[in-house]
């Protein structure tokens, strides 16, 4: 199991590496886009990104492409009001509608690269043509530069990616589970409710089955599998996320030292097989029960 940093800046990835990041599993790239008052250009954009490349010393960075839309709309980039915008045009829709900005920021990325280990995810993906697109797009521009070390993948976020996982795991390279997103569209509870996002807990069975449908797609195809959401960093959903076989858990870097004691103390057979009896339960209530009595047991 790899742990890796969840990064929302640039300037943030030597610290990561201090803290133990064996890479970057998740670049939110919006910061170069918000902290701009109009589209940022290729070279600022490859700035920032070599910024963290360098600081990575040929660890791999998992970048996700543009995720903004719906909720969070750029300044100079209107988009009409919509009323579900957690359903409208955001992620990897709104960057295929303007693919100018989506090939200027794979440019970046890949002149950024130089040879170093780059993995580049498209977010909100629950469309295979979305992932082709993407992809058709990526490996375009690929052949102009030296990106000998690139793997192309998806954010499983959308349930219909993680029930699909079988058919796209034989296109993608890897598989990065946004557990923030996929709970709240599984569960269908806005993640920033007042009072009902207490209860998108990614410990829900319903969500664990979505993450097992993925790992053992992935797996059959010789494709591994990331979380970066907050699930990542949970000490109780730890030993169930080893025990279904995630490759790798991406958190914020505060968090790293902490995870790594956490899957050091773990073993990976009893971790089997209580993920195995929590897929069998019936709300996240009774996993946090099971997993917090395997706990206690093993003090
Ligand atoms: C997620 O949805 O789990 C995720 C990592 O993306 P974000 O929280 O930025 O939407
Ligand atoms: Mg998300």
């Amino acid at each position: 199991m790899e742990v890796c940093a969840n990064l929302g800046d640039s300037a943030g990835a030597a610290t990561a590496v201090a803290l133990g990041a064996e890479g970057v599993g998740l670049l939110r790239s919006e910061f170069v886009f918000l902290d701009s008052p109009c589209a940022p250009d290729l070279v600022a954009q490859e700035a920032e990104y070599r910024r963290v490349l360098d600081a990575l010393e040929g660890r791999p960075l998992v970048v996700r492409t543009l995720d903004v839309g719906g909720d969070k709309p750029l300044p100079y980039w209107p988009i009409p009001h919509e009323a579900n915008p957690y359903l409208g045009v955001r992620g990897i829709r709104l960057t295929l509608q303007r693919p100018q900005i989506f090939e200027t920021q794979l440019r970046a990325l890949l002149r950024a690269a130089d040879g170093r280990p780059l993995r580049i995810m498209s977010p909100m993906v629950g469309l295979v043509e979305e992932w082709r697109q993407a992809r058709d797009l990526a490996l375009a521009l690929r052949a102009e530069y030296d990106c000998a070390d690139l793997q192309l993948g998806i954010m499983v976020e959308v349930p219909s990616a993680a029930l699909l996982a079988p058919a796209l795991a034989q296109e993608v390279d890897f598989f990065s589970i946004g557990t923030n997103d996929l709970t709240q569209y599984a569960l269908a509870i806005d993640r920033g409710h007042p009072s009902l996002s207490g209860q998108a807990d990614g410990l829900h069975p319903a969500v664990l089955q979505l993450i097992d449908m993925t790992v053992r797609a992935a797996h059959a195809h010789g494709k591994w599998v990331g979380i970066c959401g907050e699930l990542a960093a949970d000490a109780q959903a730890l030993p169930v996320l080893l025990g279904l076989g995630v490759d790798e858990l991406s958190v914020s870097a505060r968090s790293i030292p902490l995870v790594k004691q956490g899957v050091r103390e773990l073993d990976q057979a009893r971790a089997r097989e209580l993920a195995q009896a929590a897929l069998g339960l019936a709300s996240a209530g009774e996993v946090r029960a099971l997993v917090s009595n395997a706990l206690g047991e093993d003090r």
